[in-house]
């Protein structure tokens, strides 16, 4: 446990080390809002991050917080996400696939990732635009 600031309201909170770095408070609101996103994607699959937020009024900083945290997956290449290391624009998380792989590689030294630490290649299709959500299974 340890004391942190909401990304949302700012108040300080103890923060579990797990889940996002939210209050009590915005976590109920937060997964209400990620439910409204979740039925406007089930009923318009692959919007950008723009319609969502025209649609729905949820603002596009929680939006690209779901989008970091991987529980939404963008498939648009217009760099809503950037990779934090080299800039290149990504689907999910902070990092490229190359960057992670590096990182991974740094972390590891000299000893190849197991296939199971290896970044999943993720190859948007071609005629797919916009968002979905990330397959668990
Ligand atoms: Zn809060
Ligand atoms: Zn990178």
């Amino acid at each position: 446990m340890s004391v942190q600031s909401c990304k949302r309201c700012h108040i300080l909170f103890q923060y579990s080390e797990t889940g996002p770095q939210l209050c009590p408070n915005c976590t109920k609101q937060d997964e209400a809002d990620f439910d409204v996103v979740r039925q406007y994607l089930n009923e318009h699959p692959f919007s950008s991050g723009q319609e969502v937020n025209q649609a729905t009024g949820i603002s596009l900083e929680s939006i690209l917080r779901w989008l970091r945290e991987g529980r939404l997956i963008s498939l648009e290449m217009t760099g809503i996400l950037k990779c934090e290391n080299c800039g290149t624009p990504i689907f999910s998380g902070k990092f490229c696939t190359e960057c992670r792989y590096k990182l991974v590689k740094d972390l590891k030294g000299i000893a190849a990732p197991k296939s199971e630490e290896q970044p999943v290649q993720m190859q948007p299709k071609q005629d797919v635009h916009g968002m979905q959500f990330m397959n668990k299974d």
